[in-house]
């Protein structure tokens, strides 16, 4: 199992993070770049290592469409995110690739964007050695945050750019999809990156910050955790968990406890 900082992300630092992983029993680690950077890059792949965790994947890259075009600003960060996640031994970068341009109805533009950074991120990423995973969204996400929202999608994106790109697979965002079983089938061992896990709560109160601890909503995560295994996948499970009414109103080791007693009864 692994922590993704974002599930206690208001009650805890990075540093906080690794020691309640060490406390808790909890093998791998997944930063959000924020708490990567507010703890300063050095500092974090150190203290990491020193924990023994593993680092399940860097959140997040991506952002391409943000301005309306490739230019250097989201080039140059998505390259720093490339080294950054190299510099903390990351499993992966993981990318939230972007939604429409502002004032923009031009999703096949918003496409062809997002599939030309991810090229050019990519032949970055290839020579420092880091995998780029794609995070298909949910399709409520596709105007603001990811235009890619389909496993399918971003398998075909997977097929056209080549070796050393990949996906982040959340449960969240992929299990209504009624082709699921057979995308996951043709991902195969080599394009799955990552997996992350949570639940789907109803009812859902917010779009972006009211998702549910791992049992608690109508996700049947150890079918899709099994379709995932069956191809080979033998990364961690990491839970990755935005809940500004529940989870990140509690106690952050009462929230770690309740994770690991789940990832046993409920994934
Ligand atoms: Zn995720």
């Amino acid at each position: 199992m692994s922590l993704n900082t974002a599930t206690v992300r208001t009650q805890w630092g990075l540093a906080e993070c690794i020691e309640g992983c060490r406390r808790h029993g909890i093998g791998g680690i997944s930063p959000w770049r924020d708490k990567l950077h507010e703890m300063g890059v050095a500092a974090a792949a150190t203290a990491i290592r020193d924990a023994g965790l593993a680092v399940s994947g860097l959140c997040r890259g991506g952002w391409f469409t943000a301005s309306g075009s490739l230019g250097p600003e989201v080039l140059d960060d998505n390259r720093r995110a490339v080294d950054e996640a190299a510099e903390i031994g990351a499993a992966c970068l993981v990318m939230v690739v972007g939604g429409l341009t502002d004032g923009s109805r031009d999703l096949p533009g918003a496409h062809a964007l997002v599939e030309d950074g991810l090229a050019r991120t990519l032949d970055y990423a290839r020579t420092v050695g880091v995998p780029v995973a794609i995070e298909p969204l949910h399709p409520m996400y596709a105007a603001d945050r990811a235009c890619v929202n389909t496993l399918s999608h971003a398998l075909d994106i997977c097929d056209r750019l080549g070796d050393g790109i990949g996906v982040a697979l959340d449960v969240y965002h992929v299990w209504w999809d009624p082709d699921l079983p057979r995308q996951i089938a043709r991902a195969g061992r080599d394009r799955i990156l990552a997996f992350h896990v949570c639940d789907w709560l109803l009812p859902t109160r917010d779009l972006l910050t009211d998702r549910g601890m791992m049992g608690d909503g109508v996700i049947d995560i150890p079918g899709i955790r099994a379709m995932v295994e069956a191809v080979g996948f033998d990364g961690l499970t990491e839970v990755e968990i935005f809940s500004a009414l529940d989870w990140w109103t509690r106690d952050p080791d009462d929230v770690l406890a309740t994770m690991v007693a789940r990832g046993r009864s409920a994934c």
